[in-house]
C-alpha cells in the first residue's frame, strides 16, 4: 500500500478544506476504499477521515426521511421508519454484503462505491476506469457479470450498489457541502454513465462531501420493495435486482417507479417501463410488457446474454410483491 497523509476531520468545512488534491479521499467505513487501496488499484495520497463528524443521525421530516451520510447501512435497514415507510431501501440494504459489512459501510459510502469488474480489481489488466485510456480488457474478457445497460465501448463494468437501486426507485435527493456550497443532487443524477470516460462515476467535484441523502414523502414508497438475485444467498453482488414502488388503486396502476441494479452501468432508473404500466391494470400481463420494454436497449455481452431474461422475471418478481 502506498503511503498517504492521514487529516481527521472535525467539521464538515474542514473536511472539503483538506482535500487538496486530486488523490485524496475522504474516509468513512472504508469497506471499498481499504480494499481498493491492499489491491494498490487505488492509491490516495491523502485520507480525510470523517467519521468524526455528526452525520449519522436519521432523522424524520414531515412524512419524509433524513439519512445522515455517517448512519451506518445497518442502522438504515432496521430504522423502524425505514421498514415503515420505504420497505424498499431496508430490504436492498439486508441483501447486500454480510453483517460485519453492514455494520462499517455507510449511507455516503455505498453511494460511491465503485465496481466489481474483476479486471479493474486485477490491478494489471487494460482499463479505463483505473487507468484512462489502457483500453477495457473485460471487450473479449469473460463477462458473466458485466452491465446490459448503459455501457459504451470504453467500459461495460456494472454498478455494485443495491441500495442506490432502492433510493432511485425512491426519488431520493443527495446533498452535498462542497467549494462552492451546498447543492442538492436527485439520485438519478448523481452517477454518470461511462462513455468515453468510464473514470468519471458520478457527478461530484473533487472535494464535494456528501451530507445527507433525503427521502421525500410518498404513499406509494410505503408499498416498494426490492427483488435481488445474486449467485448465493449468504452474500454476493446482483445478477439482477429490481426495487418498484406502485400507486395501484381498484386495481389500476395509477403511478410507478421503477429501478433495475446488476444489469446497468449506473442504477437504472427504467422510465420507460414505468409508463408501460402507467394506467394499465396490475396483473402480470402488463408487468411481463413493462418488464419486455424495460430491456429492449439492452446490449449483452458474449458471457451476459442470460441477463436479459433473468432481469425480465426478477422485474416482474418485484412488481408482483409490491402489488401484493
Ligand atoms: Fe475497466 Fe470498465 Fe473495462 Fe471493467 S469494464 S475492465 S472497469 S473499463
Amino acid at each position: 500500500m502506498q503511503p498517504f497523509r492521514y487529516v481527521r476531520a472535525d467539521s464538515t468545512d474542514h473536511a472539503v478544506a483538506a482535500i487538496t488534491g486530486d488523490d485524496a479521499r475522504f474516509i468513512a467505513g472504508g469497506t471499498t476504499l481499504v480494499d481498493l487501496m491492499r489491491l494498490d488499484v487505488m492509491k490516495p495520497t491523502a485520507l480525510v477521515d470523517i467519521t468524526g463528524l455528526a452525520l449519522t443521525a436519521i432523522e424524520e421530516t414531515g412524512g419524509g426521511l433524513k439519512l445522515g451520510a455517517l448512519a451506518t447501512n445497518t442502522d438504515v435497514a432496521y430504522h423502524p421508519l425505514v421498514t415503515k415507510r420505504f420497505p424498499a431501501l431496508s430490504e436492498a440494504l439486508l441483501s447486500g454484503a454480510s453483517a460485519q459489512l453492514r455494520n462499517m459501510a455507510t449511507v455516503g459510502g455505498n453511494l460511491l462505491q465503485r465496481t466489481r469488474c474483476p479486471y479493474f480489481r486485477d490491478g494489471v489488466s487494460a482499463c479505463n476506469k483505473r487507468k484512462p485510456g489502457s483500453g477495457c480488457a473485460a471487450q473479449g474478457g469473460f463477462t458473466r457479470s458485466h452491465a446490459v445497460l448503459g455501457t459504451s465501448p470504453a467500459c461495460i463494468a456494472s454498478h455494485p450498489s443495491d441500495m442506490c437501486v432502492a433510493l432511485v426507485a425512491l426519488d431520493a435527493i443527495v446533498h452535498t457541502h462542497g467549494p462552492k456550497g451546498d447543492r442538492a443532487i436527485p439520485i438519478a443524477e448523481l452517477h454518470t454513465l461511462p462513455g468515453d470516460h468510464p473514470e468519471i462515476e458520478s457527478v461530484l467535484a473533487p472535494g464535494e462531501l456528501v451530507t445527507h441523502v433525503e427521502l421525500p414523502a410518498s404513499a406509494m414508497a410505503a408499498r416498494s420493495r426490492y427483488t435481488k438475485v445474486r449467485d448465493r444467498a449468504s452474500f454476493a453482488f446482483a445478477l439482477a435486482s429490481a426495487a418498484v414502488a406502485l400507486d395501484i388503486t381498484g386495481g389500476k396502476i395509477m403511478d410507478a417507479r421503477v429501478a433495475l441494479g446488476g444489469v446497468a452501468t449506473k442504477p437504472w432508473r427504467a422510465k420507460a417501463a414505468e409508463a408501460a404500466l402507467i394506467g394499465k391494470p396490475a396483473t402480470l400481463d402488463s408487468f411481463q410488457r413493462a418488464a419486455q420494454v424495460a430491456f429492449e436497449d439492452a446490449r449483452p455481452q458474449a458471457d451476459n446474454a442470460f441477463k436479459l431474461e433473468l432481469g425480465r422475471r426478477t422485474l416482474v418478481r418485484a412488481l408482483q410483491r409490491g402489488a401484493s
